[in-house]
């Protein structure tokens, strides 16, 4: 692939590349990129069919969105600029929403199940003080049990 094969008209919009300014276009036309206003005189740059200049970079954007490309969620084809990120996969505008409402739900039932976990283990831990309560009045019990058997015992 050479570096005229490169160039351009991938878009469908005829963009011409000009890699240097020549005094035969010499005009006084601003060449600033139509997306980013970078400066581009004396720059490689892109030039298309409505005689708007774009730079390497927004013109490679631009053919990367225009690219066709299918959302994995519904399986429809569009192109890339259709396609929205959620975290990390590319899907399009309504599978998106559809994900972030999904997201949401798993995030509250997940916040359910926390809560509920943290709940049991609040009745555990009562349970356990209970318990421990219970058996130090067992203890007491049987120790006063035991003095005041003693007691009866050397008294006879
Ligand atoms: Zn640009
Ligand atoms: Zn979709």
């Amino acid at each position: 692939m050479s570096d005229t094969d490169r160039i351009g008209d991938s878009a469908g919009e005829h963009r011409t590349a000009l890699s240097s300014d020549s005094s035969a276009m010499g005009t006084t036309v601003n060449k600033v990129c139509c997306m980013c206003g970078v400066d581009l005189h004396g720059r490689t740059r892109y030039k298309d069919s409505s005689g708007r200049y774009w730079c390497p970079t927004c013109n490679e954007k631009d053919r990367l969105a225009k690219e066709p490309a299918t959302c994995p969620d519904c399986n429809q084809s569009m192109t890339r600029a259709d396609l929205v990120d959620f975290k990390g996969t590319a899907v399009c505008q309504s599978c998106w929403e559809k994900r972030r409402a999904a997201a949401k739900r798993e995030e509250a039932r997940l916040r359910a199940l926390e809560e509920a976990i943290r709940e049991e283990e609040e009745r555990k831990r009562r349970l356990k003080i209970y318990l421990s309560v219970g058996l130090i009045m067992v203890a007491l019990w049987a120790i006063a049990y035991a003095i005041y058997w003693f007691i009866a015992r050397s008294a006879s």
